[in-house]
């Protein structure tokens, strides 16, 4: 039983576990990975065969050759194991796992202390072997899945992409001590999405007979971000913020690194064409951009162009004050470019890569909130972590089939430096307008100010009747930075049909349809009063 304090602290769902033919599949936000039934292991190494397996939804009866049977449940987060019948000679349980590459590809893996990335190219040899009591996997984007053994053992983690297979391997070798009856593998995750120091005990099953896992701490600027992921929806139906902009069923970020030239021929146009908005980390003091200034103050008067901080000349920086500094003079010159938009306002920075950074995380966050900027963890995209279209494609898909943020960062397109195919960025563009209905493509400042208004909004149905509805909508952020709209779905009469709403002096008009009617509004000390007409 899982035991929910406050709302909040929904956010850190546990990961999912189901019953298979072959295992226990293990899924969360998209890391997924294949549990293989135990098999004992004797004295000589010999593995013992599975003659008979009993599988119902929530466990398995597995026999053996030689005598033994595994009775493995899934309960409370856990997947538990009563041994009967083993072989004196027992030796070790052995486990092996496949694990998905692409949720996990460019993520974090974790053995008790030792850690990695998991590898973007295929990789020949073990990512690791050695003794340990956790195991982590961690999405780029944030979900993650911890295995948390009941004692420390021999452990390996493979690529099988030599082999054809879009896989890592994970295989283990938990000892089996004489005598031993009952053995429980925890799974857990480490939620990013709520800063919430209650989360992860609120989400550890109050049974557990397990120490809760080591697990990896989630760097602070993706707790910021949601993940990426965004805040899960309270509820589906009823009065409720909705998860994104519009309704739309899911969310996706365009962006592209480095101001390079092709970004004014190639990505813009094309953006442009199809009213889709980009994210541009630029340097506005780099030769590449100094070159066409003039086709960069043209492109920052563009709707569909979001300037962003990357560094002045992306050679990286040695210290907070020089940090700093580049901030200052970056800034002032995207201000300057964009007289329509509002100063101050939130800028987002992502910090460049392959160059010296001499500052830490906590450093580099405190320079930026001082001028009221946020930072852009990770980067994902061709070519760098995406080699080939597939992958880049498959953003779409997966941020539909989950209903979360989809992005793609690009360099160069058809040019400059780490250049994609401007037929691979084409197609994507053409998959997201197919999908247009579905999708809120937004700038990475949207994106932000949306989830940080949703989580700090309170949305309240105040006393209402047959000609009216009444909610309360406000918001602790400060509304001279956070000033998105937010989507409303407010439950109303079934008969309702064209509304009037009415916030302070503001009226607008909406269709309720089904008993509900949807509009943008931004929170505010008025209540929100919704009318038939
Ligand atoms: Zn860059």
């Amino acid at each position: 039983m899982l035991i929910f304090i406050g709302a909040e602290k929904r956010l850190s769902a546990a990961p999912d576990l189901k019953i298979g033919e072959q295992g226990v599949l293990i899924e969360n936000g998209g890391v997924k990975c294949t549990l293989a039934f135990p098999v004992p292991v004797n004295e000589a190494k010999a593995k013992a065969k599975i003659l008979e397996k009993t599988v119902s939804e929530t466990g398995a009866i597995l026999k053996y050759d030689g005598g033994a049977q595994i009775d493995l449940g899934i309960q409370n987060g856990e997947i538990s194991m009563k041994a009967s019948g083993m072989p004196a000679d027992t030796w070790t349980l052995f486990f092996a796992m496949k694990v998905d590459i692409a949720p996990v590809v460019n993520g974090k893996w974790q053995f008790d202390s030792a850690s990695g990335i998991f590898p973007v190219q295929e990789t020949a040899g073990q990512i690791y072997q050695g003794n340990a009591k956790n195991f982590s996997m961690v999405s780029p984007v944030g979900p993650s899945v911890v295995l948390s053994l009941p004692s420390s053992a021999y452990q390996q983690l493979q690529d099988l992409r030599r082999f054809q297979v879009k896989a890592y391997y994970w295989q283990c070798w938990l000892p089996f001590p004489a005598g031993t009856q009952n053995l429980s593998i925890k799974i857990s995750e480490t939620s990013g999405e709520v800063a919430s120091p209650n989360a992860a005990t609120a989400a550890a099953p109050v049974s557990a007979p397990v120490a809760p896992a080591a697990a990896p701490k989630v760097p602070e600027d993706r707790q910021k971000w949601g993940q990426l992921t965004g805040i899960p929806e309270e509820k589906k139906t009823g009065t409720r913020i909705l998860k994104w902009k519009g309704g739309k069923q899911a969310a996706f970020l365009l962006g592209f690194d480095d101001c390079g030239v092709t970004h004014l021929t190639n990505v813009i146009p094309a953006l442009e064409k199809r009213k889709m908005v980009g994210s541009f980390y630029v340097n506005p003091g780099s030769p590449q951009w100094k070159k066409h200034l003039p086709e960069w103050e043209e492109a920052a008067k563009n709707p569909y162009v979001v300037l962003c901080d990357h560094t002045f000349l992306h050679l990286g920086t040695q210290s907070v004050e020089e940090l700093e500094a580049d901030v200052v003079k970056t800034n002032a010159i995207i201000y300057a470019l964009t007289p329509q938009l509002k100063n101050p306002r939130i800028i987002v920075f992502r910090t460049p890569g392959g160059v010296p950074w001499k500052v830490s995380a906590k450093e580099r966050d405190a320079v930026l909130a001082k001028y009221h900027m946020v930072n852009r963890p990770w980067l994902d995209g061709p070519p760098l972590t995406m080699k080939s279209l597939p992958p880049v494609l498959a953003t779409v898909d997966r941020a539909l089939a989950k209903g979360e943020t989809g992005f793609v960062d690009f360099h160069g397109i058809g040019g400059d430096g780490n250049s994609s195919p401007v037929e691979w960025f084409v197609a994507l563009l053409d998959k997201l307008d197919e999908h247009r209905d579905q999708f809120w493509i937004t700038d990475t400042v949207s994106w932000f100010q949306y989830q940080e208004e949703r989580k700090k909004s309170q949305l309240k149905v105040l006393p209402s009747d047959v000609s009216q509805v009444r909610v309360g909508l406000t918001c602790s952020s400060d509304p001279a930075y956070y000033d998105l709209p937010l989507t409303l779905a407010v439950e109303v009469p079934a008969s309702w049909k064209e509304c009037k709403v009415t916030q302070g002096a503001k009226t607008w008009q909406a269709t309720a349809a089904g008993g509900e009617v949807r509009f943008d509004v931004l929170p505010g000390a008025d209540e929100i009063v919704v009318q038939p007409q």
